[in-house]
Formats: structure tokens, C-alpha cells, sequence
């Protein structure tokens, strides 16, 4: 007999994935390895450990494990506030008036308001369990770093956040809550790093990137004794902790006999959609399911439908390893009046490969019908989601209003990764309707690529 659909698919704490699925295992061509940036050789764990905790680098370059046991002290913190909710969009649906049925998995449930928590709270433990002092981080928006000091504060330990200066400014109330877990937040470009110091000479009353907080963030880990930096996206390891997202999404659609047709995310690093796809990814490389996989990113931003692939710097001071992903070049800069999130030039190595053998597509949308999108799905569904987040919202909307036209009944399934009750500035900007969608010239991008560097 086939079950009822509840809006919300829950499943049990006990039904609560106990190991974290690694894609790369699965795949036959792997993604690329880091290269050090000045031997040009792949790294080395002993290189890696130096910058990241040991069991974070050994999870950074292992390419062929396929599943990770989640440690016990982390599942019993993920209990707090997971399992997500998987909901079933009938609002939404209802209002687009379309046969499709549309799903969202919310990860926006906790004070970070996003999914990284669920990478902070394992790059905490594995520094913890080392025995560090502490980490260093960047953070743009703040998402990161908020859950990053959550993270840090449930495990006491120290967290030094390098925030980037126009947010620090923009954004007083994230600042406020990384400082309420006891995270140091300090602007940057700063005086406290050799490299800050060289960024605000060269670029006096800079505002900052994200680009440039990672360098800082990095010179300061290798530079205090007990301290390790951590990212909260881009890297392999934070795929492998965000593949808890489409393990438990995976779990609670099979729980329903549900075959997902349509698998959304946005994507920046491309660390919620690489973990929301994983599984079915997975399937796909092993041949026992198909899937549409779309990552959406915006047009101001556009790495994978724009970007070339290629070896590129992650940071603008270039002290981190390079990695080969779809890139813009470190560099590129997104216009200042774009708002919607999603900012960083490159996107995951795995993201990139996967995309270049054909697994998954990309679609670039402008910021205006994104807060069109974000807007809708407020009205209907009582979520007030992340900018981040609609640009899935946007495409999930448009592939169902193609259903409408089909007749088609797919299933949709789309990765909510947050809530945008700091983005109010965006919001207003929208609702006084001088938001611009801005998108950069091929010429623009050409001197961007220009200044990739030569990799033999
Ligand atoms: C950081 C963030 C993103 C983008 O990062 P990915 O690594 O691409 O997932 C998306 N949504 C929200 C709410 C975020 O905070």
C-alpha cells in the first residue's frame, strides 16, 4: 500500500546515519590532488598536518575509503538538532499549482542558521582530540564563523575568527553572536598578520575578501604554537561531514518508497550540495540509479557555468595548496551590490569533477529572481530562507512550473540550507526594489583567468 506523505518526514534518532559516505571512493577518475604551491607536487600528510589537525588532513587526502565512522561525541552533539526535517512543499506546490512533488531538507534549524554546523562541530572535535589549543577561521556572511564558535564553545576550545572587514562592519549581529560563544572576531584585511599588514599597504582602506581572511587565518594557525586552521567548505573533508545531509535525506525518502527525480542545491565551495548529493551520486558511479543533479550558483558569481578548469589558488595571499576546481581566478572579486551569498571564486574539486564527467548540470540565475523565489517560498512554506538557499529555491520552483506544462509528476527534492534573518540589508534592498543583478563581461573574466597560475 503506499504510505500517506506527511509534511514532515522524520526519521528516528536512531535511524540517524552513524558513518559519513566519502563520494571520491566511488569515483573511477578521482578529483585532482592539492599541489603545493611552490614544488608543484601533490601534497604530503606531513605538509597538510601543519595546517590542518592530523585526522582532518588524513580525511583531506583519502580518496578511496568509502564510509568514515562518525564518532560518537559528534553524533551525540548532531542529536541536538538533527535529524532535519525532510518537508514535503504541498504549500508551495499548491500555490505553483503544479503535478511535481517538491521536497526540502531544512538544515537552517539551529543558531548558526545554516549547515556548516555540521563540518564545525567535526573540525572541533578532531582539534580537541588532538589536543590543541585552538583554531582560526575566516568568515564572510558569518555563517561559518558562528557555527565554527558554537562548535568551539561546546568543546572549549579557543576560536580566532578573521572576519571579512565590509561584514564585520555590515554585520554587527553575527560579530555579536560568534562573540556571545566567546569566538575572538577580528576585521580583516588586519594589522595582526604578516600578510594583512601587506594587503592593507598595497590596497590602503580595503574592505576586504574572503579570499584574503583565509591567508590570515592560515598565518595565524601556523604561526601560534596549538593551533590548526579550518575551512567550512571547499575541501573533501567538509564533503565528507556535510554527506550527512543526503544520507539522512536518502533514508527518509527510501523510509517512503520515494524515488527522487530532481536533486537541487546551491552552491558556493560546494560543500551543501556535494553532501547532499553524495549518496545518489554514488549510486550514479556504481550504475544502480539516475538522477538530475542541478548545482545553481549565481550569475554574478558563476565558477562552474563560466569558470574554466584549472589548477588556482583557494586564497588571495596564495599560502594555501592549490587545487584544481572550476574557477573564476582568485582574484575575481563579485560586483559589490551583489548579495545574495555564494561569493567564493572556486568550487570543490570533487563538485568540479563530478561536473566535468557529467553527473551533474549548473545553472546560473540573477539575484532579483532569486529574492522573487525567496519571497514565494516565505509567503507559502513560513521559512524565511538564507539568499544562499533560494537560488535552489528559484530553480526547484522553475523545474516544477515546467511540470505544470508537462503534466509531469517528478519528484523534487531541494537542499534548504538556512535561514536569512541576518540578510535583512539584501531583503530591504529587494523590497525597495533597487536590487541590481549585475553580471560580469567575458572580458572581465579573461584578465581574472589571466592570472592563473602555470601548472605543468
Ligand atoms: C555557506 C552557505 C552556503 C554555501 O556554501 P556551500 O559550501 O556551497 O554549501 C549556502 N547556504 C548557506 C545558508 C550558507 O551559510
Amino acid at each position: 500500500m503506499k504510505k500517506e506523505i506527511p509534511y514532515k518526514i522524520y526519521l528516528e534518532e536512531q535511524e540517524m546515519p552513524k558513518q559519513w559516505y566519502n563520494v571520491r571512493a566511488d569515483m573511477k577518475k578521482k578529483p585532482a590532488p592539492l599541489l603545493n604551491p611552490e614544488t608543484q607536487k601533490p601534497v604530503t600528510l606531513e605538509e597538510l598536518s601543519g595546517i590542518f589537525c592530523q585526522e582532518l588532513a588524513k580525511q583531506e587526502l583519502d580518496d578511496t575509503t568509502p564510509y568514515f565512522d562518525i564518532p560518537e561525541e559528534i553524533r551525540d552533539f548532531y542529536k541536538m538538532y538533527r535529524p532535519s526535517p525532510l518537508t514535503r512543499a504541498y504549500c508551495l506546490e499548491k500555490k505553483l499549482d503544479t503535478p511535481a512533488h517538491i521536497y526540502y531538507k531544512f538544515e537552517g534549524n539551529n543558531t548558526s542558521g545554516s549547515h556548516k554546523l555540521n563540518s564545525a562541530i567535526a573540525q572541533a572535535y578532531y582539534a580537541k582530540a588532538q589536543g590543541l589549543k585552538g583554531v582560526t577561521t575566516e568568515t564572510g556572511a558569518g555563517q561559518w564563523g558562528t557555527a565554527l564558535s558554537m562548535a568551539c564553545a561546546y568543546l572549549d576550545l579557543d576560536c580566532q575568527v578573521y572576519m571579512v572587514k565590509c561584514s564585520y562592519e555590515q554585520k554587527p549581529f553575527r560579530r555579536e553572536v560568534m562573540r556571545t560563544y566567546g569566538a575572538k572576531v577580528t576585521p580583516s584585511p588586519s594589522m595582526n598578520t604578516q600578510v594583512g599588514q601587506r594587503i592593507n599597504k598595497e590596497f590602503p582602506g580595503t574592505t576586504g575578501s574572503l579570499g584574503c581572511a583565509i591567508s590570515e587565518a592560515v598565518e595565524a594557525a601556523v604561526s601560534q604554537e596549538g593551533y590548526r586552521y579550518v575551512l567550512g567548505s571547499v575541501l573533501a573533508q567538509v564533503l565528507l561531514h556535510q554527506s550527512v545531509i543526503g544520507l539522512e535525506t536518502k533514508a527518509a525518502l527510501d523510509k517512503y518508497g520515494i524515488k527522487a527525480d530532481m536533486i537541487i542545491g546551491c552552491a558556493g565551495g560546494g560543500s551543501n550540495l556535494g553532501g547532499l548529493i553524495s549518496p545518489f551520486a554514488g549510486q550514479m558511479l556504481k550504475g544502480e540509479a539516475d538522477y538530475d543533479i542541478i548545482a545553481v550558483e549565481p550569475a554574478s558569481c558563476p565558477s562552474l557555468t563560466r569558470g574554466v578548469y584549472a589548477y588556482d589558488f583557494c586564497d588571495t595571499g596564495k599560502v594555501c595548496p592549490l587545487a584544481k576546481m572550476y574557477t573564476l581566478g582568485s582574484g575575481f572579486i563579485p560586483s559589490a551590490n551583489h548579495a545574495g551569498g555564494l561569493r567564493y571564486h572556486g568550487m570543490s574539486s570533487t563538485v568540479s569533477e563530478l561536473y566535468a564527467q557529467g553527473y551533474l548540470k549548473a545553472r546560473s540565475v540573477g539575484q532579483t529572481e532569486v529574492f522573487q523565489a525567496a519571497q514565494m517560498f516565505a509567503k507559502v512554506e513560513g521559512i524565511l530562507p538564507a539568499p544562499e538557499s533560494s537560488h535552489a529555491i528559484r530553480v526547484a520552483i522553475d523545474e516544477a512550473l515546467k511540470c505544470r506544462e508537462t503534466g509531469e509528476e517528478k519528484n523534487i527534492v531541494f537542499g534548504l540550507t538556512g535561514t536569512g534573518y541576518f540578510d535583512m540589508v539584501a531583503y530591504q534592498k529587494f523590497n525597495d526594489g533597487i536590487m541590481s543583478d549585475y553580471v560580469p563581461s567575458d572580458e572581465e573574466l579573461q584578465r581574472s583567468f589571466a592570472a592563473l597560475p602555470k601548472v605543468d
